[in-house]
């Protein structure tokens, strides 16, 4: 919080008072994805996660610009969509946690990048890597409509949850470790034990030692959450939050102590029991 906040906020009533999502579009977007479906709608006069989630999208949809690019097709539920899944893990935090960057790429596909790296040697090495979506240090996130298209059905993949994860990660601290700045009476110890036990369990379990595959061993179960996950800690963080919200029984039942601290970041439990 600046010096600017009251503006911001003055700002931000207006807005909403200003442009607020259709409500038609926004009935679409809350049924059209299943993440949704553990928000309770309210009858009281308490502001309902419903309701603060579309708070949150219609400022996200103010506040950010959308590129589209490749001749991709932007429309209006396109954008709800993206909005409403990217505020999801806003829920129990706020918009400045996205502050700091305000433009969304949109890519009609995955797309490949020619990334360079210079080993230890000194020798450049090219290569081509595929992109679903990408959040840039300091910069945009971009994400491919295919794949957005593809997130928010409960089936563990989201691209817009998974980029967002990651701005949520190192937008503030600057670092992208896995580890986003926590809030205070959360334990710094705990998160890192919690991560790292289910990051090396995770890398385990997809390179098993030579001696456990012998024949007559039982194989041994193989990752519930996408490999992916164990490219890195921050890949895990923000795999990881992708399940949190997609499929949270099975990161609860695989990993539950991650699950415990994302429940506590998150300061949600999309199980709720
Ligand atoms: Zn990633």
């Amino acid at each position: 919080m600046g010096f600017f906040s009251p503006f911001r906020a003055a700002r931000r009533k207006r807005a909403l008072e200003r442009f607020p999502i259709d409500d038609e579009l926004w009935d679409w977007a809350i049924k059209e994805h299943k993440i949704f479906r553990w928000l309770g709608a309210g009858s009281g006069s308490e502001p309902t996660d419903r309701s603060r989630l579309r708070e949150l999208s219609t400022l996200f949809l103010v506040e950010k610009r959308f590129d589209p690019v490749g001749g991709v097709e932007l429309d209006d539920e396109l954008k709800v969509s993206i909005a409403a899944q990217a505020c999801l893990p806003l829920l129990g935090l706020d918009l400045d946690w996205y502050s700091g960057w305000s433009t969304i790429i949109v890519t009609p596909r995955e797309y490949d990048v020619t990334k360079r790296d210079v080993d230890d040697a000194g020798v450049v090495h090219e290569y081509e890597d595929e992109f679903s979506g990408e959040a840039f240090d300091l910069g945009p996130v971009a994400l491919s409509r295919v794949d957005i298209e593809a997130s928010g059905w409960g089936d563990g993949y989201n691209v817009v949850i998974h980029e967002m994860a990651h701005k949520l990660d190192g937008g503030r601290d600057g670092v992208y470790d896995g580890c986003p700045p926590l809030h205070g009476g959360m334990d710094n110890g705990a998160w890192r034990e919690a991560f790292s036990a289910a990051y090396e369990s995770l890398r385990a379990s997809l390179d098993p030692p030579a001696s456990r595959r012998g024949r007559g061993r039982r194989a041994k179960r193989g990752p519930r959450i996408d490999s992916y996950a164990a490219e890195s800690p921050d890949e895990f963080f923000a795999v990881a939050t992708e399940y949190f919200y997609e499929r949270p029984a099975l990161l609860r039942s695989e990993y539950p102590e991650v699950y415990r601290q994302l429940a506590l970041f998150f300061r949600r439990d999309p199980i709720g029991d």
